[in-house]
């Protein structure tokens, strides 16, 4: 073989193995300018076919730039200028090698490409479409150490947020339970979130959605709950509100007269009892032949009377007096704070107002006239004994002719 016929050989080599070697490294514009150099060079020696001792050490140099240190110096020619053929052996193997692998980078560059980019793409940015396969790699992780950093920001935040969240759920817990309401679901619920978070991020979203779940169909029970014991609890309200009515009603009625409204006897001594005064004036007030009223009208007509008695009754009195039926026809009268000569004129104007009265009846208008006995109350005696004194009084009236109001003597 001689000169012409080897560098055509390795011309065409260099066919084979540039465009490879481009492809690998497409950023590399030293390699890239030395590729054509050597080309343009071969190109030169194949048209001069005697090869000056410099350009072929020139040759040899550039080649061994392709290959690595070891081969390189196997390009050292014999003193007789050949390459010893052990040599040209073991650089056309390296050669072939390297071929393999860079072919087989070849095959995978597009395809890494691809992958970073899909990579980059999900969890941020894509990288720039001019960007050499290592920038591409670089950029991936420089997003890749960004997420995880959030990641593990993220997964902070919703440890705190569970943390401050379980103090609620026990409340809900205890409140359903007091409710008489079972439910496993938040019992479920503070199970899972008492657990440490799994490191897997998808692990942990799967256990929040369960522990939200259980958390949801728990808040559903709540509301029922709620409902129920606002409903329990309105029907106790009810059924207190109108005991506490009824109750009002029975006092009442110990208290009071039911046909005039007026105070009973019972409700008129807890009022003497109560009076702090130890002189007042006590007035027993009496229908004037009331009997004939029933006998001429009727018992009705004279449940009427006596109604509209009452009325005037409170009318001629103060908020601190009191007026009460003591009997069928019978009234009291009780100055607090008025003076015999004060009663006397206070009760002959009660006389004067039932005398001008005209009782609006089923009847008609009817008449009537009351005798009025007056006693005064002195401190230290007997309630007792002033009310039969005011009887006596009454009785006074009645004997000199009714419809007057006397006054019991001193005793
Ligand atoms: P006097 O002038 O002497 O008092 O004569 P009087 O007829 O008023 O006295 P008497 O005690 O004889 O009659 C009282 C009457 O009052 C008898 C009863 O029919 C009537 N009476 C008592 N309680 C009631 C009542 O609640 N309703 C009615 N309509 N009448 C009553
Ligand atoms: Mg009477
Ligand atoms: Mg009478």
């Amino acid at each position: 073989m001689n000169q012409t016929d080897i560098i055509n050989q390795v011309l065409e080599g260099m066919d084979d193995i540039r465009p490879i070697v481009l492809a690998a490294r497409p950023d590399d514009m030293a390699l890239r300018a030395t590729t054509r150099h050597m080309i343009s060079a071969l190109e030169r020696i194949k048209q001069a076919p005697s090869i000056p001792a410099p350009t072929y050490q020139w040759l040899c140099q550039l080649t061994s730039k392709l290959l690595d240190a070891e081969h390189g110096a196997l390009l050292k020619p014999n003193p007789d200028g050949l390459i010893p053929e052990a040599a040209q052996h073991s650089i056309q193997q390296h050669c072939e090698q390297r071929q393999m692998l860079l072919m087989q980078a070849l095959q995978d560059i597009p395809s890494t490409h691809f992958l970073l980019d899909q990579s980059s793409a999900m969890i941020g940015q894509k990288a720039a479409k001019d960007m050499a396969l290592q920038s591409r790699a670089r950029h991936l992780l420089k997003l890749l150490t960004e997420h995880l950093q959030h990641d593990k920001a993220l997964r902070q935040e919703v440890q705190q947020l569970i943390e401050d969240f379980t103090p609620s759920l026990s409340a809900i817990s205890d409140v359903l339970e007091q409710a008489g309401e079972d439910s496993p679901e938040l019992k479920h619920a503070q199970q899972l979130l008492a657990q440490a978070l799994p490191d897997n991020i998808e692990e942990a979203r799967i256990l929040l959605q369960r522990a939200h779940q259980s958390i949801l169909q728990a808040g559903n029970k709540l509301t029922s709950a709620t409902e129920k014991l606002h409903s329990t609890i309105q029907q106790q309200v009810e059924k207190l509100s109108s005991l506490s009515n009824k109750l009002e009603q029975a006092e009442s009625e110990a208290r009071n007269d039911p046909l005039t409204g007026l105070p009973n006897r019972r409700r008129l001594a807890e009022y003497l009892d109560q009076l702090e005064k130890s002189e007042f004036c006590f007035l027993i007030i009496d229908i004037d032949f009331f009997k004939q009223v029933n006998d001429t009208h009727g018992h009705d007509v004279g449940d009427e009377i006596l109604q509209q008695l009452g009325i005037i009754l409170q009318d001629h009195i103060r908020s601190t007096d009191l007026a009460a039926r003591i009997g069928g026809e019978e009234f009291c009268i009780v100055f607090a704070a008025a003076d015999v000569d004060t009663s006397l004129k206070l009760a002959d104007r009660l006389r004067q107002s039932v005398e001008a009265f005209p009782f609006n009846t089923q009847q008609g208008i009817l008449n009537i006239t009351t005798s009025i006995g007056l006693a005064e109350h002195r401190a230290g005696k007997a309630i007792g004994h002033t009310f039969k004194a005011a009887d006596k009084a009454l009785y006074v009236s009645k004997h000199n002719g009714r419809n007057q109001v006397s006054i019991a003597a001193c005793e």
